[in-house]
């Protein structure tokens, strides 16, 4: 027999009692591989030794081939340390080593050879190792069992990987593992992670298929090592790739390395789809929580600021803009920007910007490199139109200097918030606009004579003083008969709008009456009102058309005299009856004595 054959004979047996072994006992199977030996015609006695810790010494584990004790007793007193030795005189007997604790003993029926030897060496050391290989695949399961117990509680992405990572290699210590995932996982130092690339290259595109398809690729890098690709599957998606470079895997292990990785990926994939979905919902309950407790506050407040406010404030809270704008179309030609926009909509950098996105967009905008408008100094723009029934009656524009500020996320929410708070938005507005309606005066948008007394009855009671200002349009009948009523009206508008335009903030410029109008100029004193009588007699002198001029009656309170609305009214009245009766187009005071 040579070595060649000795090595074809021992494969074909080993085969054998490898596929047909059940991975239980490793002794019995160590037992077997000793009875394969022994069917060789050149092999008179084989037996198996294992090296027990507990005393020290070697035992027979194999079946009764050869003479227990006697061997037991000569082996121990031997040098083991070399690879194969004999141990007879006549050299038949041989100890081979043939994994670390494990003796085979072989005695020849005639001459020895020492190929034969090292083929029946090498084999048997294969043949252990694949066995041993095999075994600690079959104690994968209970592992297996526990990592996925693990990866279901856990509540983050990365912890699930540095979970795979650690469970893969606590069984492949000496292979290389790879996680290739798509570009939005966050990279982490303790685990190998690649951006997967799609490619049409024939050594990445084992990756792409394992990711598009789903299934599991196998490359073979050279003879004896091969590249695992297990894609990380849930049930909605794929969520990465597992990379896995195994080397020395015969068939049958390979197979089970496989069924291993493939299991440890779906694992990972399904807890990684969870752990995205249940962040996915938490998302959406805190921005549902958020909408929820923006409308619930708008809802239950009817005054146009404070809802403008509260929802500048959220919108501020959500994505930390620098400005916002609530800008309103009060007419085909007229915007307001509602007093809660920030600071930039109330400049007069702004006006032409605003008037120019009314014009120019009736849609949502979301930008991150905004330059339709020359020189804004914002690069990130979102612009919610405010619809009520298909109709935008304004918008919300929010805006960051720096460009891609905002996410589409952000955008959306903004979006659901605003849109939600529509309703309660324009109801202010409606309300707004018939409180103003009701103080109003309709041809000249002065306030009425009602509002500028309920003003007045207010400030007398809080205030140090103030002053009344009576005007009665000289002539004016001859206006009407003149010209007609509706060129009456006309100056009568006139006079009214320079009456607004040389009024403070605080005045109350209003319509008194036929063609009398008024203003009361709060902690104003009756020198100062004189002063603004006077600017505004002369102005409309020279500006209506045609022209008029003014009577005028002052009249004045302060805190230190007891004083009426009453008695204000009666000496704004007397003084405008002097000023009338001394020729008209002139001013007069009457200041109340102590
Ligand atoms: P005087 O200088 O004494 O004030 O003379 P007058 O003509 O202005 O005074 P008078 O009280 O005799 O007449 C006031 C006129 O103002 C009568 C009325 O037709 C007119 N008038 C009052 N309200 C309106 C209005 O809303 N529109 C128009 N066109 N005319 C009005
Ligand atoms: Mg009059
Ligand atoms: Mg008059």
């Amino acid at each position: 027999m040579n070595s060649q054959v000795v090595k074809r004979e021992l494969q074909q047996y080993y085969f054998d009692v490898i596929t047909n072994w059940d991975c239980r006992s490793y002794e019995e199977f160590v037992s077997l591989i000793a009875i394969q030996i022994n069917r060789l015609p050149c092999i008179q006695l084989t037996g198996m030794y294992k090296w027990m810790k507990e005393s020290s010494t070697y035992h027979l584990i194999s079946t009764d081939l050869v003479s227990k004790e006697l061997l037991e007793e000569g082996l121990n007193s031997k040098d083991i340390s070399k690879d194969l030795f004999c141990f007879y005189s006549y050299e038949k007997d041989y100890y081979l080593n043939v994994t670390s604790g494990l003796l085979l003993y072989v005695r020849f029926s005639d001459i020895n050879s020492i190929s034969i030897l090292q083929t029946i060496q090498s084999e048997t050391r294969k043949v252990l190792k694949l066995a041993q290989q095999m075994m600690s695949n079959q104690d994968i399961y209970p592992f297996l069992y526990e990592f996925s117990i693990s990866v279901f509680t856990m509540t983050h992405k990365s912890e699930i990987l540095k979970e795979v990572y650690r469970t893969i290699q606590t069984f492949y210590p000496d292979n290389v593992i790879q996680f290739l995932l798509s570009h939005d996982t966050e990279l982490d130092d303790d685990i190998p992670i690649q951006t997967i690339a799609y490619t049409d290259d024939e050594t990445k595109s084992y990756s792409s298929k394992a990711f598009v398809t789903g299934g599991v690729q196998l490359e073979n890098v050279d003879k004896d090592s091969r590249k695992i690709y297990a894609p990380l599957t849930g049930k909605q998606g794929v969520y990465g790739v597992i990379q896995l470079l195994l080397k020395d895997s015969p068939g049958m292990l390979l197979e089970r390395q496989i069924s291993c990785i493939t299991h440890i990926a779906h694992t990972a994939g399904m807890a990684i789809e969870n752990v995205s979905l249940l962040e996915t919902s938490n998302h959406l309950i805190s921005d549902l929580k958020l909408i929820n407790d923006v409308t619930h506050k708008v809802n239950s407040n009817l005054d146009l600021t404070d809802i403008t406010e509260s929802v500048r404030d959220k919108i501020e809270e959500v994505c930390q803009a620098s400005e916002i704008g609530f800008i309103f179309r009060h007419s085909e030609n007229r915007v307001d920007i509602l007093s809660a926009s920030t600071s930039y909509f109330k400049s007069k950098n702004s006006e032409a910007f605003t008037a120019f996105l009314f014009k120019e967009i009736d849609y949502p905008v979301f930008k991150g490199d905004y330059d339709e408008y020359p020189h804004l100094p914002y690069r990130s723009l979102m612009v919610i139109p405010m619809r009520q029934e298909y109709e935008v009656y304004g918008f919300v524009v929010i805006m960051h200097e720096s460009p891609y500020y905002f996410t589409f996320e952000v955008y959306k929410l903004l979006q659901s918030l605003i849109q939600h708070c529509s309703l309660a938005l324009s109801n202010a507005i409606l309300k707004e606009e018939l409180q103003r309606a009701v103080i109003t005066d309709y041809l000249t948008n002065l306030y009425s004579r009602n509002h500028l007394e309920e003003v007045i009855i207010k400030e007398m009671k809080v205030a140090e003083k103030g002053s009344l200002i009576l005007f009665d349009i000289d002539d004016f009948k001859k206006i009407n008969d003149e010209h007609g009523h509706p060129i009456g009206d006309e100056v009568l508008k006139q006079v009214a709008n320079i009456i607004i335009d040389y009024s403070k903030q605080a005045f109350v410029p209003s319509r008194w009456g036929g063609e009398e109008l008024a203003i009361y100029a709060p902690n104003t004193s009756i020198n100062e009102a004189v002063q603004i009588a006077d600017k505004i007699c002369g102005k409309v002198k020279t500006s209506t058309s045609p022209s008029v001029t003014l009577s005028c009656g002052v009249s004045f309170w302060t805190r230190t005299i007891n004083d009426s609305v009453s008695e204000l009214f009666i000496r704004a009245d007397k003084a405008l009856y002097e000023a009338k009766n001394t020729g008209k187009n002139s001013v007069v005071k009457n200041v109340k004595l102590k």
